[in-house]
Formats: structure tokens, sequence, C-alpha cells
């Protein structure tokens, strides 16, 4: 009962406060004036442009867009460390551009529509979540860019989704090379021992939902998953709200151009 009448006053509030506070809010994509709040804050035109993913046209185990529902030449190829990776839209120039403000350009507000964004994806996967944890990032980081966002999000999601985010059991211990620059293979090595679990006992026998931005190869996450697994954790699912296509030219083209770089990096050492 109190809490049915905590919950009258909660949506009576929202309504006073909406009359008395028009809505501000701007939409993240083209920073035009919104007419009132909304969880996902994006204009229509903006809204049009999210390419989101379809869950019955992609990689089973990582998400990444496919024509059919199959398994990815990635996934077939390297051992995933976690069961299910999914993504709510496809990394494009107008996700990245989002992305990057929200990362690199101190607007951690963003997290809140990103947070409704994955609930909206999460609600549609058939999976049992216990707990959920945040890609970690170094004290280093965090100190150079203010806060982690993908700990912003993962928080949100968790009252969104009343489950229990845990930020103190997956620890980034070291910086790696700027993953951007390798492969999966030299991506793998690169984070093998970055990353370690402490309080184990709070994940032993529950199934983990990892949570981050963008995935990219999923090196990160699968390192996440394997770190997640050896400390007994049961079943490992990854969202987040971006992932690039791994298989149109243009990353075939990037890819084998990182690659040569890579080469080339090493030839000079
Ligand atoms: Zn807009
Ligand atoms: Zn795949």
């Amino acid at each position: 009962m109190i809490l049915k009448i905590k919950e009258f006053f909660k949506n009576l509030f929202k309504k006073v406060d909406k009359i008395l506070f028009p809505s501000n809010i701007k939409c993240l994509g083209c920073g035009r004036d919104l007419k009132e709040k909304q969880n996902i804050e994006f204009c229509d035109e903006c809204f049009e442009k999210l390419q989101f993913i379809d869950e019955n046209k992609c990689c089973r185990v990582c998400g990444t867009i496919l024509k059919t529902k199959n398994i990815c030449p990635h996934c077939k190829e390297e051992k995933r460390h976690f069961d299910m990776a999914r993504s709510v839209c496809v990394y494009d120039k107008f996700m990245a551009d989002l992305i990057a403000k929200y990362k690199y350009h101190n607007n951690p507000y963003m997290f809140k529509t990103f947070a409704y964004m994955l609930t909206e994806k999460y609600n549609l996967l058939n999976i049992n979540v216990d707990v959920v944890i945040p890609v970690p990032i170094t004290k280093k980081r965090k100190r150079e860019r203010g806060y982690n966002q993908s700990l912003l999000i993962a928080k949100e999601f968790s009252k969104q989704n009343n489950l229990l985010c845990l930020d103190s059991v997956l620890i980034k211990t070291k910086d790696s090379l700027h993953q951007a620059d390798l492969g999966y293979s030299d991506r793998q090595k690169n984070i093998l021992n970055s990353f370690k679990v402490e309080n184990k006992k709070q994940i032993a026998g529950k199934n983990v939902l990892i949570i981050d931005d963008v995935l990219t190869t999923g090196a990160t996450t699968s390192a996440c998953a394997e770190v997640l697994k050896k400390a007994n954790a049961k079943n490992v699912y990854v969202l987040t709200v971006a992932s690039t296509n791994h298989f149109n030219k243009d990353e075939k083209t990037a890819h084998k151009n990182k690659v040569i770089k890579i080469a080339n990096y090493a030839k000079n050492e």
C-alpha cells in the first residue's frame, strides 16, 4: 500500500513537474528542442537515422548484422567466451558521432537515452539475468575522462530493470595498446591480462550481463566473459548500444589496412 501511494505521488509529481517546468530537453542528435520529456531523447528525424539491428538478421552469437539469422565467419573461426552478444544499433556515422560526443566530449547525461535503448532491446531477448556488470576502464582513464561511460549506462539500465549492478567485480588493471589499431588475434593478446575479477562470490553461479557502449570485434567483451567464467559465472551475455558491421566492404578494407599497419608496426619494433 505504501508503495502504491509512493508511486501515485511520484506520477503526480512528474505531471506537475511537466506543467511547472516545461521541458528544455534537446535532441541528442541535432540539438533541436524536444516538445516534451521522453525516454529516448531524439527528434523524429534523428530517430529515423538509427539503424536498429533486426533480431532475425544477425549472428546468433555476436549479434553482428547479417542477411539472415546465422553464425558469422568470425564466430565460426574464433572461440567466443560470451554466450550471446547483442547490440541495439549499427555503429554507422551517425552513431559514431553520438558515441564520441558521449565518451570524449564530456556529455555524461546521454547515458539515460542509451540505457533506455538497451532496455528496449533487452525486453526482446529471452535471457535470464541476475547481475549487470559494466566493462571497466582503468583508474587513469577514468581520471582523464571523468566518468566510465559504460558504468553510467549499466547503472541506469539496472535501475530500469530492477537488476543489481556490480561495479567492483570486474576490474581493468592496465591500459593496453590502442585497440582500434589492432586485428582480432592481436587484440586478444593485447587484452589477455588486463582484466581481473574481485569479490568472486558475488558472481558465482550467476547469469551475468556485460554492458558496454560499442562492440567492435568483440575481443574485449570476450576477454571479460572469459575472466568472469573462470570466476564461476554461469552464463555471460553482452549488450551494447552499437556494433560495427564487420562484413561490409568498407569494414573489410579497413580491417586489411589495420593488418598492414600492425605488420609495419611490428617491423619497426
Ligand atoms: Zn534531432
Ligand atoms: Zn558472430
